[in-house]
């Protein structure tokens, strides 16, 4: 099949004068002497064989470097706020980073392709991040840092995709390996006959003896994955990944850009968190960097196959920034499956509600975080009236308010609320400061505006305001700075990780702020059992903590307050809603990611509403859906 393949793209391109044919990954790279040819024959062609083709310059006709980057810098105007050129000349390809890519882009592509016939080097243009971040710089460029290995590695993996099926897909079934009646180390197993895709490989940061999902089963072999397709990039979804590079594992990751950022700031972050908590994380940083390499990227909407006779969609999850929904096509209209990852169906400030409208679905794999019945939460509004209410009464009388908060998710959706509130004069202009790794997350936020919910891509790209960026926010550089802070008399909020509590600038400030009664405690999102942020919310009162080696009681003065409905999971009703109005209606619904009673308690709606086939599986279960 790849032979026929290539000669067909020879055969309409002859006036090309084609030197060499290579694949990245599901896309072929046609190099060639002469760039100008007709492009409506290739644009037919691509429609019939379904694939996307591009052509490059042949490196003996580019132009030098110092002469293309020349016409660049003349081309575009200062706004674009040209920050970086890259020239990647194994593959014909010039890096731009850029503060406004849209004024190099221009619409519908025409600037680009402008570009494109006049230094013949093809373009690539990157959203340069406004706030500087040591995790963008070493991920963009990481996949390029041994850029003859990728070149190899993408081509092997196209010519493993296209290859020709030796049989029909005769079977189809779903193997549970982590995550299944409990929250963390996400796993589950797709398997054919002729294949082998993970979708999402987590860890479990609670739990020492059952950390990783079941991979000692006979049905998981690192060598026979043609795919490993991650939703977001929460640990509990994508925390065990560096593990099984770290054993040789050479299958292509598959995840949203936003995705891949995140996700190599968060695994690093684990180490360090062991690493201080003086235990030793499983893997290494060089196994994360291992990991990030094999990271092929997609946007939502974007059908590539990933292994002969599957294909591969993500669509918006609005979980997290870059959060997918996965979409497998198996089998040339034989089975489609969908996994929702973690889902919120409702509008946030930060992301549209989750994509429920489909090709075609015929077994829905999905989320149960608040799936029991009792879990229900009230509106966003109602959250956020009362958000503006406990901080406002808490300046009132001069005091401080300490929201723990994780990293990626929720400290942004609080930023975008905070710069709104404050804008309009909701709450009280007081200094925000942001302290952890919240700092380093926002700034992948930045790039990624099109992964952004509507009114707020439309206010950062065509109104200019970006929300992240705004004067309210103050970043904490370290100790000394933290200590200043919680000793100043006047009032302000802290948004500090960890989000429960667990460790890092949280719990420091919590130290300092816990003796004195006029400040608030808020908890918004959900505390695990067995972490001080449940201890407390649950009642605690004197807090046992270790100053310089000995340990210390403290009481707790500050008032405690928790507001629901901030989380980034579709409650029950939600979730319910979300069954109902996804197209085309599933015939099998497997349910996941959720305490064992809620697993049940969700099915059994479920199946009562529906009347689809339901199953709420243990980890370990099959299930055959061909
Ligand atoms: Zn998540």
């Amino acid at each position: 099949m790849v032979r026929e393949l290539l000669s067909k793209i020879r055969d309409t391109l002859s006036d090309a004068e084609i030197t060499k044919i290579l694949f990245e990954g599901p896309e072929i790279i046609v190099y060639a002497k002469n760039i100008d040819v007709d492009m409506s024959k290739l644009r037919n062609l691509v429609k019939k064989i379904k694939k996307r083709v591009e052509i490059r310059a042949d490196p003996s006709i580019l132009p030098p470097q110092e002469e293309a980057e020349r016409i660049i810098k003349e081309k575009f105007p200062k706004e674009a706020g040209i920050r970086k050129i890259k020239f990647l000349p194994e593959i014909s390809k010039v890096i731009i980073e850029a503060e406004r890519p849209g004024l190099i882009i221009g619409k519908s592509g025409t600037l680009l392709r402008e570009l494109k016939k006049e230094i013949k080097w093809t373009p690539e243009i990157l959203r340069a991040s406004l706030i500087s971040s040591r995790t963008i710089d070493a991920v963009r460029y990481l996949t390029y840092s041994d850029i003859k290995k990728r070149v190899k590695f993408l081509d092997k993996l196209g010519r493993e995709i296209h290859k020709k099926s030796k049989e029909k897909i005769s079977w189809i079934r779903v193997a549970a390996l982590g995550g299944f009646r409990e929250v963390g180390r996400s796993a589950i197993l797709i398997q054919t006959n002729e294949s082998n895709v993970l979708l999402d490989c987590g860890v479990n940061v609670a739990s020492l003896q059952n950390a990783f999902p079941f991979f000692n089963v006979p049905e998981f072999r690192i060598e026979d994955l043609d795919a490993i397709v991650i939703s977001h990039a929460h640990l509990d979804h994508c925390g065990s990944l560096p593990y099984l590079y770290r054993y040789q594992c050479d299958a292509p990751i598959y995840c949203t850009a936003p995705t891949r950022e995140l996700m190599s700031l968060l695994l690093i972050d684990y180490i360090e968190v062991a690493y201080k908590g003086g235990k030793e994380a499983p893997f290494s940083k060089e196994d994360i960097r291992k990991t990030i390499r094999h990271v092929y990227t997609l946007n939502y909407g974007e059908v590539t196959d990933i292994a002969p006779n599957i294909r591969l969609t993500l669509y918006n999850a609005g979980h997290i920034l870059g959060s997918g929904i996965i979409h497998l096509h198996i089998g040339e209209g034989l089975h489609n499956i969908v996994y929702t990852g973690d889902l919120k169906f409702s509008r946030t400030r930060l992301l549209n509600p989750a994509n429920c409208e489909f090709h075609r679905v015929e077994t829905l794999i999905i989320e149960s975080t608040y799936g029991g019945k009792e879990d229900v939460q009230p509106p966003r509004q109602k959250a956020e009236e009362e958000l503006a209410r406990v901080i406002n009464e808490t300046i009132k009388s001069k005091g401080k308010v300490l929201i723990p908060a994780n990293a990626v998710g929720r400290a942004q959706e609080l930023m975008v609320l905070l710069d709104d509130f404050i804008r309009r004069d909701v709450v009280e202009n007081v200094p925000v400061y942001l302290d952890g790794l919240i700092w380093e997350a926002t700034a992948i936020h930045t790039i990624y505006p099109e992964f952004l919910s509507t009114p707020l891509q439309s206010s950062i790209l065509r109104k200019n305001k970006n929300p992240f960026l705004s004067e309210f926010f103050e970043r904490v550089g370290g100790s000394d700075e933290r200590k200043e802070i919680a000793e100043s008399k006047d009032p302000c909020i802290i948004i500090a990780t960890s989000g429960m509590l667990t460790g890092g600038p949280s719990v420091e400030y919590l130290r300092w702020l816990a003796e004195d009664a006029k400040n608030s405690l808020v908890f918004v999102s959900y505390q695990a059992q067995g972490t001080l942020g449940r201890q407390i919310q649950d009642g605690l009162r004197v807090l046992t903590m270790e100053e310089e080696g000995k340990k210390i009681s403290i009481k707790m003065e500050m008032k405690v307050h928790t507001i629901k409905g901030f989380s980034g999971h579709a409650d029950r009703n939600s979730l319910l809603k979300y069954v109902s109005k996804i197209v085309p209606k599933p015939q099998k619904v497997i349910i996941c990611h959720g305490e064992s009673q809620k697993c049940l308690e969700f099915a059994s709606a479920i199946r009562s509403m529906l009347r689809a086939e339901t199953h709420a599986p243990k980890n370990l279960e099959i299930i055959r859906l061909r």
